[in-house]
C-alpha cells in the first residue's frame, strides 16, 4: 500500500498550464451490456486539465473474458 502511493507520487505529472502537480484518478464504470471500463488519468486540481494514461475494457461473455487495454503513448 505504502509502496504504491510512493510510486504514484514519483510518477506524478506537472500541469502544462499552471505547473501544479496533477493527481491520479481511477474510474471504473459498469455498462449495461456487462462490460466494465476502467480509465486511468492524471487531473489538475486547479484548471481540470486531464492526461489519460490507460483505458481497459473488460468483456465477460459465455465464460470467456476479453480484456482490451489501451496505453497512451507520448
Ligand atoms: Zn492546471
Amino acid at each position: 500500500m505504502n509502496n504504491s502511493v510512493k510510486n504514484a507520487e514519483e510518477r506524478a505529472l506537472i500541469c502544462k498550464k499552471d505547473g501544479k502537480p496533477m493527481y491520479f484518478v481511477e474510474e471504473t464504470e459498469k455498462m449495461s451490456n456487462g462490460q466494465r471500463r476502467s480509465v486511468f488519468y492524471y487531473k489538475c486540481p486547479i484548471c481540470g486539465y486531464r492526461v489519460e494514461v490507460e483505458q481497459i475494457v473488460i468483456n465477460v461473455s459465455n465464460d470467456s473474458i476479453i480484456v482490451k487495454r489501451r496505453i497512451r503513448k507520448k
